[in-house]
C-alpha cells in the first residue's frame, strides 16, 4: 500500500533539498505518493496574501502528511509567516526536534550531546496580533493557554517514557512572566508529578540557553514555550556540527509536517551546496510516523555511512577530518548508493514497521472557576508628564472607579514617581474601586463614557478579575 502525502518544494534551497530527498526516498523504495502543492514567495506574487492556494489546504487536510521545504518569510513587514499559518491551521501543537552530534565525523565541541526540543508551536508571541498603540509604542500579545500548555507538557514526558528518554528540563521566564510563564512552569510541575520514573527540573530560560550552549550533554528533553523553543533550537543545532543537519515534525491531532529545522537560506540559494540532511531527517521521521520503520533505518543507515565516509557538504566540511567536499545532488547520490549499508561507529538505526505510538495528549478542560471584576486598567495615550495626566486622571468624577496609580512601560511614574523615570506617551492607569468591592462592566463603561467626556484618549482597557478569589493580573511595582 502506498501512502498518499502532501509535498511542498519551497523557496530558496527548498527545491534543490527537497529534489535531493525525493530521490532518496524514490531510490529506497519507500512507499508513498505525492501531491505537490506550491506554497510561499511564488504564491504570494500572484496575490494569495496567505502564501498558500485555498485548493492546497484540502490536500493538505485529506493526506494529513505533509513534507515541506523552507519557505522566505519578509521580515519586519509584509505578510504574514505562513509557516505559522500552517502550524496552527493544522494544530500541530507539538515541535520535535532532536539534535545530536555526529562526532568524531563532524566537528562539534560537543561530542556527546543528543537532546530533543519540543518545542510549543501555536501560541506565545506567535498569535502575530499586534498593534501600534500610541505614536511611541507598540504591543505584541503573549498568549499562553492552559490547555495549549498541557498538550505540550504532557507530549514531552509521553515523548520521553516512548523513546526511552530519562528527564525532562522545563525553559520558562516566569521570574518576570509570573502570570504567561508561570502558568506554563506550573503545568509542568503538576504534569511532570505524574511521571515518577522520569526526572524533571526547571531552569530560567536566561540561564538555561546557556547552560545549553557550555554543555548540551547534559541535557535530555527540553520543554518550552514557543519563542524559547525557536532560538535555542537553531542553537543546539548549530553547535552540534550545523543547522543545516537537523528534521523536525510538527505534529497535531490530526495531521504532522515534517521539515528541517533552518529556513531557506537565501544566500546559498541555487548554488547546489546546502546540506539536504535537515529535510531528510525530517523526512525520515515521516516515514516513522507513518509507520515504515524499515525503509526510515535503512536510509538513516545509510545517511551515516555517507558521514562516517567523510563526504560532506561545504558548510561541515573540514580539512583533515571530511574526505571530500559536496554539492547537494552529490551528497544525496552518496546515500543513494550506500543504501542497505550500515554505520559502523553510530549506532545503527533499526526502528519497528507497523503502526507508530499514538502519544496521549488530550487534556480535559477545567471546570470554569468563579470570575469577578475587581478593577480596570485603562490605557492612555498623552503626551506630557506624570503629574500632569496623574492629577488629571484623580480629578475626574466616578462614583465605584477610582484612580490608583499610573504606570509607564511598567514602572509606576504616579504617585510618587521619581524624576529620573523616562516616560512614553503609553501611560496604564489603574482603576479600582476603593472599598474592595466587585464591580461590573457597567461601571467600566461609564468610566470611560466621563474619562471620553473628560477628552482623554484612551486606548484600551484590560480588565482586573479574580478567578476562584486569585489575583489574574500582575501587580504594579511598588503596589
Ligand atoms: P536560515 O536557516 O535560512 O539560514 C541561516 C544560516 O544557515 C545561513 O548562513 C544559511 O546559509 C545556513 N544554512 C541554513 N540551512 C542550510 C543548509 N541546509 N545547508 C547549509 N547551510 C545552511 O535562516 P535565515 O537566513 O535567518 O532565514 C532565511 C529565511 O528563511 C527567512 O525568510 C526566514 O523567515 C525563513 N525561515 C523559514 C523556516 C521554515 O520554513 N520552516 C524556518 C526558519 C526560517
Amino acid at each position: 500500500m502506498k501512502h498518499r502525502i502532501t509535498v511542498a518544494h519551497g523557496d530558496g534551497i527548498g527545491p534543490e533539498i527537497m529534489e535531493a530527498t525525493l530521490k532518496i526516498l524514490e531510490a529506497a523504495n519507500a512507499p508513498l505518493e505525492y501531491d505537490t502543492i506550491e506554497i510561499g514567495e511564488k504564491v504570494y506574487l500572484k496575490g494569495h496574501t496567505s502564501g498558500i492556494e485555498p485548493a492546497a489546504w484540502d490536500s493538505l487536510r485529506t493526506n494529513k502528511v505533509y513534507l515541506k521545504a523552507p519557505i522566505t518569510t519578509p521580515q519586519g513587514g509584509g505578510y504574514k509567516s505562513l509557516n505559522v499559518t500552517t502550524r496552527k491551521t493544522l494544530g500541530l501543537f507539538s515541535n520535535v526536534r532532536p539534535v545530536r552530534a555526529y562526532a568524531p565525523y563532524v566537528r562539534t565541541h560537543h561530542p556527546d550531546m543528543n537532546l530533543v526540543i519540543v518545542r510549543e508551536n501555536e501560541e506565545d508571541c506567535y498569535a502575530g496580533i499586534e498593534h501600534q498603540q500610541t505614536p511611541e509604542v507598540v504591543q505584541t500579545l503573549k498568549l499562553i493557554s492552559k490547555p495549549g500548555t498541557e498538550k505540550i507538557v504532557r507530549y514531552a514526558f509521553e515523548y520521553a517514557k516512548a523513546n526511552g528518554r530519562k528527564k525532562v528540563t522545563c525553559m520558562t521566564k516566569d521570574n518576570i512572566m509570573k502570570h504567561s510563564d508561570g502558568l506554563f512552569h506550573k503545568i509542568f510541575d503538576e504534569i511532570a508529578a505524574e511521571y515518577p520514573e522520569i526526572e524533571n527540573d526547571h531552569k530560567i530560560i536566561d540561564i538555561g540557553s546557556a547552560l545549553l550552549a557550555d554543555s548540551p550533554e547534559k541535557f535530555d528533553v527540553v520543554v518550552t514555550l514557543n519563542l524559547y523553543g525557536d532560538i535555542i533550537s537553531d542553537i543546539v543545532a548549530q553547535i552540534a556540527g550545523s543547522v543545516g543537519m537537523m528534521g523536525s515534525s510538527n505534529i497535531g491531532e490530526q495531521c504532522a509536517m515534517f521539515e528541517a529545522i533552518h529556513g531557506s537560506a537565501p544566500d546559498i540559494a541555487g548554488k547546489n551546496i546546502a546540506n539536504p540532511s535537515g529535510l531528510l531527517n525530517g523526512a525520515i521521521m515521516m516515514l516513522n510516523h507513518l509507520g515504515l520503520g524499515t525503509v526510515a533505518s535503512n536510509i538513516e543507515n545509510a545517511w551515516l555511512k555517507t558521514l562516517e565516509d567523510g563526504i560532506h557538504t561545504g558548510e561541515i566540511y573540514k580539512e583533515g577530518l571530511s574526505k571530500e567536499k559536496v554539492g547537494t545532488q552529490e551528497f544525496a547520490q552518496a546515500v543513494i548508493d550506500r543504501l542497505g549499508q550500515k554505520p559502523s561507529t553510530f549506532p545503527v538505526a533499526n526502528y519497528p514497521d507497523g503502526e507508530p505510538l499514538k502519544l496521549n495528549t488530550l487534556t480535559k478542560r477545567a471546570e470554569r472557576p468563579e470570575k469577578k471584576y475587581v478593577g480596570v486598567d485603562v490605557f492612555v495615550d498623552f503626551d506630557g508628564d506624570a503629574n500632569t495626566i496623574g492629577d488629571g486622571l484623580r480629578a475626574v468624577k466616578h462614583d465605584v472607579l477610582k484612580l490608583k496609580l499610573i504606570t509607564n512601560r511598567g514602572v509606576k511614574v504616579y504617585p510618587d514617581g521619581m524624576p529620573e523615570t523616562f516616560c512614553t506617551d503609553h501611560w496604564r492607569c489603574r482603576f479600582t474601586n476603593p472599598d474592595g468591592k466587585e464591580i461590573g462592566h457597567a461601571d467600566i463603561i461609564s468610566l470611560l463614557e466621563v474619562l471620553n467626556s473628560a477628552g482623554w484618549d484612551f486606548i484600551k482597557t484590560e480588565q482586573l478579575c479574580l478567578f476562584n478569589g486569585e489575583r489574574g493580573y500582575s501587580l504594579a511595582q511598588g503596589e
